[in-house]
């Protein structure tokens, strides 16, 4: 093979590199984002949980102080009741006994529902604790392995980049224009083999007088189609 095309190959192999190690970087802040955001909706669940044993208790003590509240009103009730000798004043305030203590009732059944939320919910921030823990300890050891990741990636990209420069300066400048556009222009190749008279790079089959040409192996030769640069395969 040509020394100027075997020298392009190698070229070509350190952009495709190049570019694959650039496109994986870019990538990287999405992918750290969305582990962040995995993270943060567990949290949320957990503090969710935490927030609404709060309530329940507020609630709860809220629902025990009504209820001493209304048992000493009752005792008061009861000793005025010993003290009075008017009958209306007596029913009176035994309808006011009995009012409150069906109050009483409601408020300890509310109490009890509410103590077998507080079960439930004591249950699910276990859960949302020991879910956040892991989510924690697996998300982190992937960031860092991500990190870590993209430093290797850094490095590599310094090196194959100083390769490059060398290995481009050793490229007579004609033909290093005529590889940098095509590369560019195509995204992945600019050089391709030419097999059963196919371009590798189009796939369109060339004319014969470029097969021969390219099995000549005397100049440059392009895809007419596309205009990559072919070689051939042996
Ligand atoms: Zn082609």
């Amino acid at each position: 093979m040509q020394p100027e095309l075997e020298a392009l190959l190698v070229l070509q192999d350190r952009d495709q590199k190049i570019r694959a190690l650039r496109q994986q970087q870019k990538s990287l802040p999405t992918e750290r984002a969305g582990l962040e955001a995995k993270l943060a909706s567990a949290k949320q669940l957990l503090e969710h949980a935490k927030q609404r044993g709060k309530e329940n208790e507020v609630e709860r003590r809220k629902i025990q102080l009504e209820v001493e509240g209304k048992r000493g009103s009752i005792a008061r009730f009861k000793t005025q009741q010993q003290a009075t000798r008017k009958n209306e004043e007596y029913t009176a305030l035994s309808k006011e006994i009995a009012h409150f203590e069906a109050d009483i009732q409601g408020m300890e059944d509310k109490e009890l529902e509410l103590m077998e939320q507080s079960e439930e919910i004591q249950e699910t921030t276990a859960a949302a604790e020991k879910d956040f823990a892991k989510s924690q300890s697996i998300i982190q050891e992937q960031i860092t392995k991500l990190e870590a990741g993209a430093n290797a990636a850094t490095a590599r990209l310094a090196e194959l980049e100083a390769d490059y420069a060398k290995l481009a300066s050793e490229i007579p400048e004609e033909t290093l224009d005529l590889y940098r556009r095509l590369f560019v222009k195509k995204g992945d190749s600019a050089v391709v083999p030419l097999e059963s008279e196919i371009c590798g790079g189009c796939h369109m089959k060339v004319p014969v007088q470029i097969g021969s040409q390219v099995r000549a192996q005397h100049l440059l030769t392009q895809c007419p189609n596309c205009g990559r640069i072919l070689y051939r395969v042996i």
